[in-house]
């Protein structure tokens, strides 16, 4: 390899064909056999346990056929049932092709089977998944932070509200047990502390931590729902409801925040919500903007909503501010460069074209709010991360990053005498994170992964624009396309914004047509043909999922999409729902001009095969 070589993903996919089947399993043959050899060596000198003699018994032949018929049946499950997300026919859910080095990386350490619950039950991936966090930091420009994996982007939003319910609840534990430390402050004020205040008073008082921490919302010497409300654009995942539950702050004090035509949080919704809470003298607890939202792919205005935030600390208002970028976190690695600085604006041009980021040139992303956004990420106190989601890294691996390394002092589980003892940390991972036993096969997954692509435009990055540009191909196909031609019919397709990301959502409907009720029913029974669920999916020439938008979640940002598909505001009053298809572009080679014209007529001949179906 000479020093001009760049990386090519192409080596690092399976394929859809399993193009790439002879590489892959020649690694995961070397890492058994490395495994096999690995339990030989440790005593050689010792027997065989499982000899000739007990292999060739009866029962021992009969347990291995059963075996064998079990996993002849495991796979038949499998392969007739599976989504077949490994096509570029596939444009549905946020399933897709896996990386290699994440799915080998897996089956490698699982062989070894290690806990990361604590470092001596798996010192090779506890090291992997520290590492791990340091990329995360180094994404996120977070040099004084501390990033983990969890299961799960949902347990990493539940970690956030965690963090923030602890620590907006230590001043009232600081005045009960260090009063000087908060002296003259009214409540409103230690309800409005700025985080990084609570984190310093915390580490003055080291040798009081543990009573201070006996004193905070965990032990409820705190009412919980006094801390205040916990706002989240109205795209929010489920999962925030789960955490407002689980934690204690009340699903009630979970408030949506309306969107505008983006779907990214309006932030004059935002501006008057907070100060309508503020005058009734109800603190904010937190607040969440979403990179990256599940349904459509939005990403909200960070800068503008930290700017925002600015100008309330300036007035004595403080909250918590977490980003759940579980789906949208990798796609900051195209902003950075080989160093990972954030590219300035003016060379990301240059940088995108010398990556080979686009096959076209042209391109029109990121803009400029887009941009405005990713750079401004690193302000936030925690940002949710999934490597199981943009890091093509098989499940289950979600991660958080938080952004300073001492915010762990208010959930952790750990006796601050252990650090005075110089105790080797993270001795115990389990302390500081939800869960406990966890697996190291997933955090050597995420591992493998980002030491092959690293987590910037010369890696990931080049990945991440692949998914983009794919999104971007199958965006400007369906604004070209506008109808398409079914027994005589019209049927229009509209799609519902320009990409922020890589998701495309669309809504069809048949010319003349103001019925919303109908127009639902069209793309639902065509999601009905097209899905997972649908008759015989190897006929199935086009896979796609779908999403409905209700008045309840969404309140009246559907109205737009429905104008320009000339269906009546009262249609919407009357129906309060909108069904629409949804394509997450994820496959990594819709990109290619080549690969697009060849997959875009077979979907498009799908759909029309279905629709003929449909429209009569
Ligand atoms: C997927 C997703 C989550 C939840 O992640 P899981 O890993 O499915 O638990 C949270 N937030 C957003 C924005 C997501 O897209």
């Amino acid at each position: 390899m000479n020093n001009n070589n760049s990386l090519d993903y192409k080596a690092l996919f399976l394929g859809p064909n399993s193009e790439n089947s002879n590489a892959f399993s020649e690694i995961l043959n070397s890492l058994f056999q490395d495994h096999v050899y690995w339990r030989k060596n440790f005593h050689p000198e010792d027997p065989d346990v499982i000899t000739s003699n007990v292999k060739n018994n009866e029962n021992f032949k009969y347990t291995l056929e059963k075996m064998k018929s079990v996993f002849d049946d495991m796979s038949k499950r499998l392969r007739e049932n599976a989504t077949p997300w490994h096509s570029p026919r596939y444009l549905g859910h946020m399933n897709s092709e896996t990386l290699v080095p994440g799915l080998l990386g897996y089956f490698g350490a699982m062989l070894y089977n290690l806990n990361n619950v604590a470092y001596e039950s798996s010192e090779p991936t506890s090291v992997m998944e520290k590492e791990v966090g340091e990329d995360f930091c180094k994404l996120m420009e977070y040099p004084k932070g501390w990033g983990h994996i969890c299961a799960d982007g949902s347990i990493a939003n539940y970690e956030a509200i965690w963090y923030a319910r602890n620590l907006k609840s230590l001043p009232f534990a600081i005045e009960e047990v260090e009063p000087e430390l908060v002296k003259g402050k009214s409540k409103w004020e230690l309800l409005n502390m700025p985080i990084e205040d609570i984190i310093n008073i915390l580490e003055l008082s080291n040798n009081k931590m543990d009573i201070l921490k006996s004193h905070s919302a965990r032990s409820l010497a705190t009412e919980i729902q006094d801390l205040g409300v916990w706002l989240v654009p109205e795209t929010k995942h489920y999962s925030w409801l789960k955490a407002a539950d689980i934690l204690g702050i009340g699903t009630h004090n979970l408030i949506p925040i309306k969107l505008d035509n983006h779907y990214r949080m309006n932030l004059t919704e935002l501006k008057n919500t907070i100060d309508s809470y503020i005058s009734k003298g109800t603190p904010i607890l937190g607040l969440v903007a979403v990179v990256g939202t599940t349904e459509e792919g939005a990403v909200d205005y960070v800068d503008k909503i930290l700017e925002l935030k600015n100008q309330y600390a300036k007035n004595g208002i403080n909250f918590y501010f977490h980003i759940d970028a579980a789906y949208g976190g990798y796609a900051r690695s195209i902003f950075l460069d080989e160093n990972y600085n954030f590219i300035d604006k003016n060379d990301l041009k240059n940088k995108f074209a010398e990556n080979n980021i686009f096959y076209n040139k042209d391109l029109n992303w990121p803009s400029e709010d887009i941009y405005n956004a990713f750079k401004a990420m690193k302000y936030a106190d925690s940002i949710t991360i999934d490597p199981h989601k943009m890091g093509y890294i098989p499940y289950s691996a979600g991660g958080i990053v938080i952004k300073d390394k001492r915010m762990r002092d208010s959930i952790s589980y750990f006796a601050s005498y252990v650090f005075e003892k110089g105790v080797k940390v993270p001795a115990l991972l389990g302390a500081f994170i939800m869960e406990g036993s966890k697996s190291g096969a997933a955090a050597a997954s995420v591992w493998a992964a980002h030491r092959v692509l690293p987590l910037n435009v010369t890696g990931y990055g080049k990945l991440i624009g692949a998914s983009i540009e794919g999104a971007y191909n199958l965006y400007d196909y369906i604004s070209n396309k506008k109808y398409f031609t079914v027994n005589d019919k019209k049927v229009y397709v509209e799609p519902l914004t320009i990409p922020d990301f890589n998701m495309v959502d669309f809504v069809l409907n048949v010319e003349g047509n103001k019925d919303l009720n109908s127009l639902n029913k069209l793309n639902e029974d065509l999601y009905n043909l097209s899905s997972i669920f649908s008759p015989d999916i190897y006929s199935n020439g086009f896979v796609t999922s779908h999403t409905d938008f209700s008045m309840a979640d969404y309140s009246d940002s559907p109205l737009d999409i429905l104008q320009r598909l000339n269906v009546p505001k009262e249609e919407w009053d009357k129906v309060k729902n909108l069904t629409l298809l949804r394509a997450c572009v994820l496959s990594p080679f819709l990109n290619d001009p080549e690969v697009f014209k060849e997959y875009i007529p077979k979907v498009e001949s799908n759909i029309i095969r279905k629709l003929s179906l449909l429209v009569k």
